[in-house]
């Protein structure tokens, strides 16, 4: 899981950081709105949760989440904020914050709430995932295209579920790994690369390119539909 920290008092973003690495989570940090912006659009940047502080050199941080709601991106964000007034929460919740949390905090709080807010991106009522003729229902893990049926071992339906929630993403190993196994794996293992494969041979069809696009010096990319 990779966080991005919108937050320009260095300590405060270097504490953050340094926390979530050690809760196994990998961490982006962005000083201001527009470096923010810059990291959000720059090919292959997947981001699974923001902490989003308001109060940046260059703008309210509400102007981003308010640009990500616009644009559709769902992500989920935690708005931190040393602003703990009432009307403050609930402009950032009415700007489509997932969830509020004021400074100073306590860092096991922060996890608790990331773990919540990570836990509900989910689309309420959605048990399958779909790309094309491709469907991974979430409930008995079993993946489909089209009438044909392909079981997969709990890795491989993890990998699938991975790509599946980042179509057209390019995912890095390093991503897949944390992911998919956890951070502590030897990031100098092939298996990445061997489960790709196995993916492969289930969901692809012969003679049509894979699903799953290598791309070079990058990482994977799953083919959107
Ligand atoms: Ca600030």
């Amino acid at each position: 899981m990779r966080i991005l920290i919108v937050e320009d008092d260095p300590g405060i973003s270097s504490f953050i950081d340094k926390g979530l690495r050690a809760e196994g989570y990998q961490s982006e940090i962005a000083g201001s709105v527009g470096a923010a912006r810059a990291l959000l659009a720059s090919p292959g940047f997947a981001i699974d949760l923001v902490l989003l502080d308001r109060g940046l050199p260059d703008a309210d941080g509400a102007t981003l989440l308010e640009e990500m709601r616009g644009s559709g991106d769902q992500t989920p964000v935690i708005v931190l904020t040393a602003r703990g007034q009432v009307a403050d929460r609930v402009a950032g919740l009415n700007a489509g914050a997932n969830d509020y949390l004021a400074k100073p905090f306590a860092f096991d709080e922060l996890v608790a709430r990331i773990r919540a807010a990570l836990r509900t991106t989910e689309q309420p009522g959605a048990t399958e995932l779909v790309a094309g003729d491709l469907r991974f229902d979430l409930l008995s893990k079993v993946a489909t295209r089209g009438a044909t049926r392909i079981e997969l071992s709990q890795r491989e339906w993890t990998l699938l579920e991975l790509f599946l929630r980042h179509p057209g993403q390019v995912l890095s190993r390093a991503q897949i790994l944390s992911a998919v196994w956890d951070y502590s794996f030897d990031p100098g293992s092939n298996v990445v690369d061997v489960y790709v494969g196995y993916l492969r041979k289930k969901l692809d069809r012969p003679g049509e390119e894979s699903l799953i696009a290598t791309v070079r010096g990058a990482g994977y990319r799953f083919i959107s539909s």
